[in-house]
């Protein structure tokens, strides 16, 4: 399977993944990756999956009726790093008017080729942990052939030749670049480039490659986000269909829930949690008078509550 969810998700609504790669392929080995070490770092963009088995499956999922606000590539490690990321994305344009999003780690916007693929897209969603040499090697642990000015400089290209909406993601790790000084050097780079409509504040994931890899409270990411500006917010995490606070959590149910009612099961199946974990997220929304049960056709359905 080369699609996965639909995820709900706060920056995108409901999003069906994208995965144009085979394994794991990344040119980083961030310490908070949820899916694990990079043991073999790859630079070389290559053809992974052809395009046309993975533009079937989304035809697949759409002409059976599936719903979602956007198709976002995105997957098992980097999607620049797949050769066909443009073709993908005017395929993908031919059979749908579904909005089409990115996620990336920014690496590859250093390569004018790159950019014009990622022109394609309706949002880009690039990160960016750090502006500092020393701070993004240790957390983002890159490839030896990959310098911090080239990315933020081809981030800064990118900005200016994009029509669409980027939001650039920070993930906050505890101890490494929670502190005041790297949300004012970020600040400095960030205040140069107003290309960029939105930068998101996350925290580290359940599972992660590193296990010195913590996260920080909501106060620190709120904190460091007023020193960012008025673009900045702090979003919950999830990334590769995972969401990861309970706070997210709910905020990911209420959003699938404005569209349509859904049972517990999707939940479970669309956000890759446990069940227990989406009862528990569903009592509590209960409890506030936000969402209520509706039982229809045998099935017992949640919905906003008016
Ligand atoms: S978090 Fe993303 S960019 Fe970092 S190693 Fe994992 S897949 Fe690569």
């Amino acid at each position: 399977m080369y699609i996965f969810g639909p995820v709900p998700s706060r920056r995108l609504g409901l999003s069906l993944g994208v995965d144009p790669l085979l394994s794991k392929s990344c040119n980083l080995n961030c310490i908070y990756c949820e899916l694990g070490r990079s043991f073999k770092l790859v630079t070389e963009r290559k053809l992974f999956v052809p395009t046309a088995d993975i533009v079937k499956e989304i035809k697949e999922f759409l002409d059976k009726g599936g719903e979602t606000d956007f198709i976002t590539v995105s997957g098992s490690g980097e999607p620049t790093l797949a050769l066909n990321l443009g073709e993908l994305i005017t395929a993908i344009r031919a059979i749908t008017d579904k909005k089409i999003a990115v996620i990336t780690n920014g690496v590859l916007l250093s390569d004018p080729q790159v950019r014009r693929e990622l022109c394609l897209a309706d949002v880009v969603l690039p990160s960016m942990d750090s502006f500092t040499k020393e701070t993004y090697i240790k957390i983002n642990r890159p490839h030896g052939s990959i310098n911090i000015e080239k990315v933020t400089e081809g981030l800064r290209a990118f900005a200016q030749e994009f029509k669409g909406g980027i939001w650039l993601e920070i993930m906050i790790v505890k101890g490494i670049n929670d502190n005041d000084e790297e949300m004012k050097r970020a600040k400095e780079v960030l205040d140069t480039i107003p290309g960029i409509k939105s930068i998101q504040l996350n925290t580290v994931v359940r599972s992660r490659a590193e296990s010195y890899a913590e996260p920080v409270s909501d106060e620190t990411l709120k904190r460091l986000a007023s020193i960012l500006g008025p673009r900045a917010e702090v979003i919950g995490k999830f990334r590769n269909g995972v969401i990861h606070t309970i706070d997210s959590v709910e905020s990911a149910i209420l959003d699938a829930l404005k569209r349509r009612p859904m049972t517990a099961q999707e939940f479970e199946q669309s956000m890759g949690m446990k069940r227990q974990q989406v009862e528990h997220s569903l009592q509590k929304l209960m409890e506030r008078g936000e969402v209520e049960r509706d039982d229809f056709n045998g099935k017992e359905f949640f919905k906003i509550k008016l």
